[in-house]
């Protein structure tokens, strides 16, 4: 028997609030609420939730200052609610911490598969997270997180992307044009100091991390690579 997941859901409008409740308790979760931004981070710091949906849009504080919160503390899925398209920007391009996003308004249905996805992606960080390897990074493929002298990476997704292939071989000279193929596929603009810029964010995240030589290593003329080995 495994326990049902509590998923915590921190929401404003009781309709809204009250379909969620109901919806993912008929799918063997066990929801908890909270109206305020303030209540839902006391509640996260508790412990023991599997992952939390968030309003972007509460009473007391917004959605985007109560992830930032929650993740200096934790790294379970949070998914937003989002009633605004200007608010799907923020949560895409600023750094927050956020796994998914869901607009308003949405199909219970909808918000549910979300929540097995991201529950089925978090579900192996506890067997894989064990630090036996000689890198002083930490990939978790399945949630999409690097750790760092033990500590987790806030990263943005091509942050994310762009450290994992410079992890895939240590060492290895990667140049711009690869790293553009490689980690910007998909990505709509671009331009040519677009992989610079993520070096140069990604560097003073690691700094912030651990104060020591740097890691990533630029090769003038050639590209990056990156030095993993612990010392
Ligand atoms: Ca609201």
């Amino acid at each position: 028997m495994t326990m049902p997941a509590s998923i915590l859901i921190i929401e404003d409008e009781p309709a809204i609030a009250d379909t969620l409740i109901y919806t993912l308790k008929s799918e063997g979760y066990l929801p908890q609420h909270c109206t305020l931004g303030r209540a839902g981070l006391e509640a996260l710091r508790g412990g023991g939730h599997a992952l939390a949906i968030l309003d972007v849009g509460l009473p007391d504080m917004s959605g985007f200052d109560v992830c930032r919160e929650a993740r200096t503390f934790t790294d379970i899925p949070i998914i937003f609610l989002t009633a605004r398209a200007d608010e799907i920007d923020r949560i895409v391009g600023l750094e927050l911490g956020a796994d998914d996003y869901v607009t308003k308004p949405f199909s219970p249905r909808e918000v549910v598969a979300r929540v097995r996805t991201r529950l089925r992606r978090a579900a192996p960080v506890a067997a894989t997270s064990a630090p036996v390897s000689d890198s002083v990074f930490e990939i978790d493929a399945e949630s999409g997180r690097i750790r760092f002298h033990g500590s987790l990476l806030d990263l943005t997704r091509y942050e994310y992307l762009l450290l994992k292939t410079l992890l895939e071989r240590p060492g290895r000279i990667y140049s711009r044009e690869e790293l553009m193929d490689r980690v910007w596929s998909d990505a709509l603009e671009t331009s040519d100091r677009t992989v610079d810029t993520h070096i140069k964010t990604l560097r003073s995240k690691l700094k912030v991390i651990h104060e020591e030589k740097d890691r990533i290593v630029t090769h003038r003329g050639m590209g990056y690579s990156i030095d993993a080995g612990k010392t």
